[in-house]
């Protein structure tokens, strides 16, 4: 029997939830409060640059499933871009993620081998670990720590390593070979005319209003839907009522710059604590489009989160997991409700994973 379906987001859990929902023959109407769809996703092409800025981030699409790039495939053709990260740090540009030409940059090795055995001297005797830093001195040494863990993670959770937890880092993919792909899945690309485009085409026919925040008008939604699909923050749809979930937020400065090529990579970051940015995105690169005189540029800053600013990042401490828990059995006393997404769920999904995560849910609603 047809349904009606209210999805609050038109981010990818929302768009996916959309499109499955109405190919199954169930009627959706997507409200979002921001003023464009897209969710993070979100690109804003500029002219003077001929490019497509990725305004919340960078975003590069990336997975190992078959199932899921041919899914988004359908809305989109990929180019061949494949994140190569740099790292500037005091003065000096570092390949990134750490590989054998990093090690070789710091250290002058140049085979596996020797690699090996530098990064066995230099680490150090510390007998069970206590925090961040000290995991990291004992496990890659003083230089590597130094150069690309402290002051980024000082400047991304503002407090120093030493106050914080080692489970945050697990561990430091470091590569003995000289392949420095920032992931290593089987499938990876920019979308050719920006995220935007594929949320125009998943949500074509489909009713989209914006600038509508559900909870302006909750009852009323509520009572007119037989489901609602809710994909923002799961403490705001029970008003807070136990406390609010943290996260770390992150404030964009977006640039037009007259130069061709500002900086000669899509992505570097930088990772000394006295830099107030830990990252800088050229939006050209990442379209694989250098015809424009101009170039957009993003500087990104960690900024502390308030209510009223972006929620990126969960902070991922017993305390919040304990509230998320309260909140999802709280989930259970509204039936009719689907929480879903990064926020719904208070967890960092990247984009393969979100869509994997509606796509498997509507099997169950649709
Ligand atoms: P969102 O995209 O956040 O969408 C949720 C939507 O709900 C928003 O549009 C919001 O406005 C709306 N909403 C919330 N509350 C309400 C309300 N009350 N009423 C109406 N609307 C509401 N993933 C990758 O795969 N590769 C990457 O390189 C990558 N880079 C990233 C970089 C950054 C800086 C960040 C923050 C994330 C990155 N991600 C990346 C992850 C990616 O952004 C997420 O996987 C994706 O955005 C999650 O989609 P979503 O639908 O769950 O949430």
């Amino acid at each position: 029997m047809s349904k009606k379906f209210l999805i609050v987001g038109s981010g990818f859990y929302g768009a996916t939830c959309a499109r499955e929902l109405t190919d199954a023959g169930h009627s959706c109407l997507v409200i979002d409060k921001r003023t464009h769809i897209g969710g993070n996703c979100y690109t804003r092409y500029i002219e003077e640059a001929d490019c497509h800025e990725h305004h919340y981030g960078a975003h590069i699409f990336h997975t190992n499933s078959e199932k899921i790039w041919k899914y988004i495939n359908r809305f989109a053709s990929f180019n061949h871009y494949v994140n190569r990260v740099k790292v500037s740090h005091k003065d000096k540009i570092y390949s990134f993620p750490i590989n054998l030409f990093t090690l070789y940059q710091l250290f002058g090795v140049k085979t596996p081998e020797e690699a090996k055995a530098c990064l066995a001297e230099r680490k150090e005797p510390i007998e069970n670990p206590k925090n961040m830093e000290e995991w990291c001195l004992a496990n890659v040494g003083r230089e590597i720590y130094e150069t690309f863990i402290e002051g980024y993670s000082l400047k991304q959770w503002a407090r120093h390593p030493r106050e914080l937890p080692a489970s945050i880092i697990k561990r430091v993919p470091i590569r003995l070979t000289f392949d420095d792909n920032y992931f290593n899945d089987r499938y990876q690309g920019i979308p050719i005319g920006g995220y935007t485009s594929i949320f125009e085409k998943m949500l074509d026919d489909i009713p989209v209003e914006l600038n509508t925040d559900f909870h302006r008008d909750r009852e009323t939604f509520l009572s007119k839907f037989d489901h609602v699909i809710f994909t923002g923050p799961i403490d705001s749809f029970f008003d807070y009522s136990v406390g609010h979930l943290e996260y770390r937020s992150l404030r964009f400065d977006h640039q037009l710059v007259n130069s061709s090529d500002y900086q000669g990579n899509a992505v570097i970051n930088h990772t000394e604590s006295q830099v107030p940015y830990t990252r800088t995105y050229e939006h050209k690169h990442f379209d694989m489009n250098f015809s424009a005189t101009n170039s957009a540029v993003t500087y990104e800053y960690p900024d502390k989160w308030e209510p009223g600013k972006i929620e990126i990042y969960p902070v991922n401490t017993d305390e919040n997991q304990s509230l998320f828990e309260k909140y999802q059995n709280m989930t259970k006393e509204v039936s009719n409700v689907t929480f879903g997404g990064r926020l719904g769920q208070y967890r960092y999904y990247d984009m393969h994973q979100v869509i994997a995560s509606a796509l498997e849910k509507v099997k169950s609603l649709a």
